[in-house]
């Protein structure tokens, strides 16, 4: 049933896919009251820059804020007050402050919270201006992680004149399991030009402070560091400044004793293909949920351009328009000046292929390929290419989808 013009819509989170959740909402026509609820002090802002140009120190937060300040959007704003529990009956949502906020109908989208090895992470901007504000320069810094919020961020720690940054991926490449042995070559490369190190297919098992480790003697930097970082093969690894990007997970804790779905791996809550929960008048989209299509791989999690596609999909069902198909999956990343982008499927690839550039010049352009179609593409400073892609493929084919 689609909402009524004049219905009142809560919003739970004010980031990516609340603001855009907001942002669509009025723009396919939703005239009635809606509220947005934030956990956080700042108004909604955009997070890619946090491992990136933020973290570099060349942008600031206000920067990065959503909203329009020539066309803001028409929506009453609740900052600092965690939602902490959700009834179905009557509809509505309790905060940390003790205020019930009753409406017809609610969208979750609280994100994700980064998972903490120990030492520095980066979700939110506190967390990037905690380690913008670190000694970097001349610093031993360990980077926990192999995707791209780590690579990016090792790639960062390199401009802002880090003594040394060791990547401790967990695989012999970065990337190798995601993205094929090409890509991965081409990081591994790329930032080895850069002076990054990395350490093989060992796994970070815990990170202590230096005093409290067991064995100093077997560190491998001379020093006083801060932590010592225990390898699965058992080295030990040194470092001033750590930083885990090890990923997120949903921020759901405060919806556990509530009547939705989460799914029992991830704790995300399960929804159909327009955010729809299965209980009337509750839907979830970004970070904190898990569309059908991602259960089944067809679509990536965790990514800017997947939370905006959902946000718009989630206004039309709610709307009761035609929902809009999907656009191809779409995903980027910054890397000491190269910019990667990837589109389609890439999980779901059986093969690989180069179709132009080089490993050694750090520029390519690689296809994806499921029982030989090509179902996705990967580009290093490609932008030409894969907009090319991905306009020629604004629908998915539907084999693939069944
Ligand atoms: C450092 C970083 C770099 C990234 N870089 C890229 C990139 O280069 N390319 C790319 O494709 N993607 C990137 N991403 C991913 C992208 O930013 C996320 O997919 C996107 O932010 C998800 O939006 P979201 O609204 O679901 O979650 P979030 O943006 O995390 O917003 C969720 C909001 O809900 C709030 N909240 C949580 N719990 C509650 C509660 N109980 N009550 C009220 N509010 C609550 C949170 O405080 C937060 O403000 C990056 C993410 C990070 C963290």
């Amino acid at each position: 049933m689609s909402l009524a013009p004049d219905a009142h819509l809560l919003i739970i989170g004010a980031g990516l896919a609340g603001y855009y959740t907001a942002r669509q909402m009025r723009t396919q026509g939703h005239t009635g009251p809606i509220t947005v609820l934030g956990a956080e002090a700042h108004p909604a802002y955009d997070r890619p820059a946090l491992s990136k140009a933020y973290l570099c120190g060349t942008t600031d937060l206000c920067d990065l804020y959503l909203d329009d300040p020539a066309d803001p959007l028409d929506v009453r704003w609740v900052r600092s007050d965690a939602v902490v529990g959700l009834s179905t009956e009557p509809l509505g949502v309790r905060t940390a402050s003790g205020t019930f906020y009753l409406g017809d109908a609610v969208v979750i989208a609280t994100g994700a919270e980064a998972r903490r090895l120990g030492g520095h992470a980066i979700r939110c901007v506190e967390d990037a201006a905690a380690l913008r504000a670190a000694p970097l320069a001349g610093a031993r810094v360990a980077v926990i992680g192999g995707g791209f919020l780590a690579l990016e961020t090792a790639a960062t720690c390199t401009t802002r004149g880090a003594g040394s940054v060791t990547v401790i991926a967990g695989e012999e490449l970065p990337g190798l399991r995601r993205l094929g042995q090409p890509v991965a070559q081409a990081l591994h490369r790329l930032h080895e030009q850069h002076g990054v190190r990395f350490l093989g297919a060992a796994r970070a098992l815990s990170v202590t402070p230096a005093g409290h480790a067991e064995h100093p003697e077997h560190a491998e930097h001379p020093g006083s560091p801060e932590h010592v970082i225990t390898l699965s093969d058992g080295r030990r690894i040194e470092a001033d400044v750590v930083i885990s990007a090890v990923g997120a997970v949903p921020a759901t804790a405060w919806l556990t004793r509530s009547a939705l779905a989460l799914d029992p791996e991830t704790q995300a809550v399960l929804t159909d293909d327009t955010g729809f929960t299965g209980i009337p008048g509750i839907w979830a989209a970004g970070d904190c949920a898990l569309w059908a299509a991602q259960r089944t791989g067809l679509r990536p999690v965790g990514h800017w351009q997947e939370t905006v596609d959902q946000a718009q999909a989630l206004a039309s069902a709610m709307l009761g328009g035609v929902p809009s198909p999907m656009q191809e999956p779409y995903l980027w990343s910054d890397q000491h000046h190269v910019t990667i982008q990837a589109a389609g499927m890439l999980a779901l690839a059986d093969e690989v292929q180069v179709l132009a550039g080089s490993i050694e010049a750090g520029d390519l352009l690689v296809s994806y390929l499921r029982e030989g179609t090509e179902i996705g593409i990967l580009g290093m400073n490609r932008l030409r290419e894969v907009v090319r892609w991905r306009r020629a493929r604004r629908i998915r084919p539907a084999a693939l989808a069944a």
